[in-house]
């Protein structure tokens, strides 16, 4: 990829891709940022003076480890593990861990990065980092996830405290895997330091509205981002990709707020249910069960599943990709731009390629970049750890309010900084400028850390 911007956006940029060989995943969001943020920079020349960029796209530390657990064959089995701690100029650094096989240095990179501008866009002093495995929980039993679980804690714990470092869920990643990974640094440490994790059961120090958090923060956000041109959710079709927590809890609030979600989907396919989709079953086929997406389609008369094929052919005026990074292209952009799309927010981190990002904004479509779309979940995260620190807990209409409150304050931080910067109702310009606003003055003020 290549990206038009000043000098020495340009030159950063080039380093940083030949200093991290073989990561397209890590390129492809600096790329991404690095060329949104560069009204900011030629307004700041002072940035360029204090090395800002080049030390911005160095993680601050990076730790891989090896990860031996036994299965319940008696197998040895060893995965890797890592944590990088992008950013800390706002606060702790702050991201999610994600088990999945596709985990390697680039994906978390990339995730480590994004989450230092989204955690600095929710103003709530936390820093960026990302973690995970290659670990893969489909198929291993409750006592190999356990097992894998305490072993990784046991490296993961040098790095980590409430005052440090405070990790949290991601894709393969819920309050199962959080607890055992809570209970092992717990003892290790022998200290019930609550705010070392978030995304803790509602008994054992988390919070009230974290697990429905970043999928109801993304239908707040494009509630906001439609009544910006005088529209509402109501009666609209919505395509909803992925089907885990964020699919889920995007799909509840569309719901609520009289929208309608008709499809979900895994790796192996998707569903359309036109009649909507039914959340009881979806979270019986998904989380109680543990089976592929195709159970949904077996049990719900009316609803079809499909294996092969894309599900933003689908028609519907909202798009929310809520499954992972790249998984909608410049074709799936057009195929939704053919069908009448309106909106698209992004439920993941990176969902969209660069290309179907410029075809969707080209034709008009409002589009909401990840970082402030789906803020919701490390916002309420922040407020978890607030909690823990005051050892208090919210209800669950105030924590809702607030969480209302703060994907309204974003939304209104990335526009403003989308006209202060030139670019009108373009949220990614909008969201990455407001976000590194923030992490760059912080670094200014702090020294050449
Ligand atoms: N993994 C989530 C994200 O991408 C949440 C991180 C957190 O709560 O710390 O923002």
């Amino acid at each position: 990829m290549t990206i038009s911007v000043s000098p020495y956006i340009s030159k950063v940029y080039d380093a940083a891709i030949a200093r991290n060989p073989g990561e397209p995943e890590f390129h492809q969001a600096l790329g991404e940022v690095l060329e949104s943020i560069a009204p900011v920079v030629a307004q700041h020349p002072e940035y360029a003076e204090a090395g800002i960029l080049e030390r911005l796209v160095e993680p601050e530390r990076q730790v891989m480890f090896r990860v031996p657990w036994v299965d319940d064959a008696g197998r040895v089995r060893v995965n890797r593990g890592y944590r990088v701690q992008f950013n800390s100029a706002l606060g702790p650094y702050k991201g999610g861990l994600r088990f999945h096989p596709s985990v390697n240095l680039s994906i978390i990179k990339f995730l480590g990065f994004e989450q230092t501008f989204k955690n600095a866009l929710t103003g709530q002093g936390i820093g960026g980092g990302k973690g995970g495995s290659d670990f893969n929980p489909h198929g291993t039993s409750d006592g190999e996830l356990m097992r894998f679980c305490q072993s990784f804690m046991i490296e993961l714990t040098r790095h980590i405290g409430q005052y440090t470092d405070v990790p949290a869920g991601d894709i393969g990643v819920g309050t199962r895997e959080i607890g055992y990974l809570f209970g092992q640094y717990r003892r290790l440490m022998n200290r019930h330091e609550s705010g070392v994790l978030t995304g803790k059961g509602l008994g054992w120090g988390g919070a009230n509205v974290r697990t429905e958090a970043t999928g109801y923060g993304v239908v707040f956000f494009l509630q906001e981002m439609l009544a910006k041109r005088g529209e509402t959710l109501e009666g609209r079709t919505a395509i909803v990709s992925g089907s885990g927590n964020v699919a889920t809890y995007a799909i509840a609030k569309l719901q609520q707020l009289g929208a309608k979600a008709i499809t979900v989907s895994d790796s192996s396919g998707y569903i359309v249910d036109q009649a909507g989709i039914d959340l009881e079953l979806l979270k019986q086929v998904k989380e109680v069960e543990r089976l592929r997406i195709s159970a949904y389609a077996d049990r719900r008369p009316g609803a079809h599943f499909v294996a092969s094929g894309r599900v933003w052919e689908v028609p519907g005026q909202l798009a929310i990709p809520a499954a992972t990074q790249n998984e909608l292209g410049s074709d799936d952009a057009a195929a939704l731009i053919r069908n009448g799309v309106v909106a698209v927010a992004e439920g993941a981190n990176m969902p969209s390629t660069p290309d179907a990002v410029e075809l969707l904004q080209q034709a008009g479509v409002l589009f909401a970049p990840g970082k402030a779309a789906n803020a919701g979940g490390v916002a309420m995260s922040a407020l978890e750890m607030s909690q823990n620190a005051a050892r208090e807990r919210w209800g669950f209409e105030e924590s809702e309010a607030r969480l209302s409150g703060i994907m309204s304050d974003l939304h209104a931080a990335a526009y403003d900084a989308s006209e202060k910067y030139g670019h009108p109702g373009d949220y990614v310009i909008g969201a990455n400028a407001a976000g590194f606003v923030r992490v760059a003055e912080a670094m200014l003020a702090q020294g050449l850390i």
